[in-house]
């Protein structure tokens, strides 16, 4: 008879397979971090987190805290339904007017996350007879948007976009509709993809490109507008751009760029959109403070983000660090041997102040661990090398850290 195992049973078993041993040896994930911040000041220490994605440093802007405060006193927190059926305020048209046309595009629509603009987006556009094809390290929001849709699913060699011509030179007559997927910014690795090779590809082929941009608004390009802005080309030639406001825009929500009339399409159909709630006025308000301070008062955030990225990832090569293909704008990694030292590293980061989780086993291939640096305008050269210098000093990985982590796994 089979032996049917209880949903706790199935989870711990599956847990362990994904590599909770490590955590045996120490525990990082999930840190208060606005308790252990408060702890390592009153006892004299600093507190630097490159664990937050708050590239613009705007987290606590005092205007963005006026404005929400504002919105909170006259509208409340909740949309109270989904747009479609419930009404929206004035707040979601403004936004998604200002970043359609700060990016250059004719319409955007927001949701509540930018997993869920990529995964609705992607599984509600492709279909039956049609193929998706993605980057190998694509974010796991576009990888759960193909398999939410009945699409074939391709991959091509990271960046390399030869692999993906040839693919499309193979396949492109197979299919009905085609579209490529690609990022700004990788989110991992910090390197972009070559965004005028990529549409002379996408023109050439007539295939549609969707561009993942969550990492690059206000990293990339000398007024924030990203890959396109960076690399010199017309936004126009891509076909929908998702972005999120959770980064740069140090709020929440994900949206969806693209021609007018896609996006009314979007409007009236798009599931993440219309069977889910609209986005409270506050975190909206937020994020459009964020988007007029990134572009009017404080545009220079943008240049000292990209010095200080710059200055780290050269302050790590210096210090005989690798950083893999990060280009230095707003993630930089550090590669280690193995998960055991990356946890190491970021343990011994910690007991210095330096808040970097390490990256193990979830979100990179086994072999690749990393620390993942968000470097953010607010950052000081002071605390960039502090950082690095943290990591040079690093005493070696202990043999008891080996021997917990060994016995755990055995
Ligand atoms: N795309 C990429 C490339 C991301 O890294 C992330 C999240 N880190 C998302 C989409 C999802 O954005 P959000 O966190 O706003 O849901």
């Amino acid at each position: 008879m089979t032996k049917h195992r209880s949903l706790s049973d199935y989870a711990a078993r599956r847990f362990r397979f994904a590599g909770n041993a490590l955590l045996e040896f120490s525990d990082p994930f999930f840190a208060q971090i606005d308790k252990l911040k408060k702890e390592m000041e009153s006892a004299g220490k600093h507190f630097v987190s490159f664990a937050n994605y708050d590239y613009l440093g705007l987290a606590n802007h005092p205007r963005i805290i006026a404005e929400a405060k504002r919105e909170l006193d006259t509208l409340g927190v909740g949309a109270l339904a989904s747009r479609l059926v419930g009404g929206e305020r004035s707040t979601h048209k403004a936004f998604e007017a200002e970043i359609a046309k700060f990016l250059g595009f004719e319409s955007a629509l927001t949701l509540v996350s930018g997993y869920l603009a990529n995964v609705s987006t992607i599984s509600w556009l492709m279909g039956k007879r049609d193929a998706i094809i993605i980057d190998e390290l694509a974010h796991n929001s576009i990888v759960a948007g193909t398999d939410a849709s009945d699409a074939e699913v391709i991959k091509f060699r990271h960046n390399d976009l030869e692999h993906l011509e040839h693919i499309l030179h193979k396949r492109r007559e197979e299919f009905r509709h085609v579209l490529v997927v690609a990022e700004g910014i990788y989110s991992m690795d910090g390197d972009t993809a070559d965004l005028p090779r990529l549409l002379d590809i996408k023109e050439k082929h007539q295939v549609w490109l969707l561009l993942d941009e969550a990492h690059s608004l206000g990293v990339l390009g000398a007024t924030g507008r990203g890959l396109a802005e960076h690399q010199g080309v017309d936004p126009s030639r891509i076909d929908l751009v998702v972005g999120t406001m959770s980064k740069t825009l140090a709020s929440c929500g994900g949206y969806v760029c693209g021609r007018k009339q896609v996006i009314e399409w979007f409007r009236y159909t798009l599931p993440g959109f219309v069977y889910s709630v609209g986005l409270s006025p506050v975190i909206l308000t937020s994020a459009r403070t964020a988007l007029k301070l990134m572009q009017e008062d404080e545009s220079w955030r943008i240049g000292k983000l990209a010095r200080n990225a710059e200055f780290f990832r050269d302050t790590a090569h210096a210090a005989g660090l690798s950083t893999g293909p990060a280009i230095g704008r707003g993630v930089v990694p550090i590669l280690f041997q193995d998960s055991v030292e990356t946890m190491w590293a970021s343990q011994h980061l910690l007991e210095q102040g330096f808040y970097v989780p390490p990256i193990v086993q979830i979100g990179v291939p086994k072999d690749q661990p990393r620390l993942r640096f968000f470097i953010s305008a607010n950052h000081t050269e002071d605390e960039i090398r502090g950082v690095i210098a943290a990591l040079k000093n690093m005493p070696p990985v202990s043999e008891e850290a080996h021997r917990i982590v060994a016995a755990a796994m055995a």
